[in-house]
């Protein structure tokens, strides 16, 4: 057992199932391949949490990307406005297409997100089932 379980960050962070903290949220640990990036199983391999929502649950975790990604756009203009007193071109240019590049990344962290805000942690998830 990994000492931060038990805390939501740590759900998101290490994308696992928000309710045993054990299952993983995703078919395959890599997000890097199209095919998988996004392919859920449709409940925790470990506790059997339904990771299908409604339909258009997961509409919801767009808002959440937008924020995330917002948010690193404006750490890294914030980064260098304080390093190097403006903004450069080059830092611009980079923090608008850093979103892009992570997209893969933003949009199972969104997810996780988003899943975590209705999925609470049980500490004995699997003996409930
Ligand atoms: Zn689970």
């Amino acid at each position: 057992m990994s000492s931060l379980e038990g805390y939501k960050l740590y759900a998101v962070l290490a994308l696992k199932c928000p309710r045993c903290h054990k299952g993983n949220l995703y078919c395959k640990s890599s997000p890097c391949t199209w095919e998988y990036m996004d392919k859920m199983p449709k409940e925790c391999p470990y506790c059997c949490q339904s990771f299908v929502g409604e339909e258009g649950f997961y509409w919801g975790a767009m808002y959440v990307g937008y924020g995330l990604s917002s948010g690193l756009i404006f750490a890294i203009l914030g980064l260098d406005l304080l390093v190097e007193g403006y903004v450069s071109y080059p830092v611009l240019y980079a923090a608008v297409l850093m979103p892009l590049v992570l997209m893969p990344i933003i949009h199972r962290l969104s997810r996780a997100v988003w899943l975590n805000f209705f999925v609470h942690y049980e500490k004995d998830a699997r003996e409930n089932k």
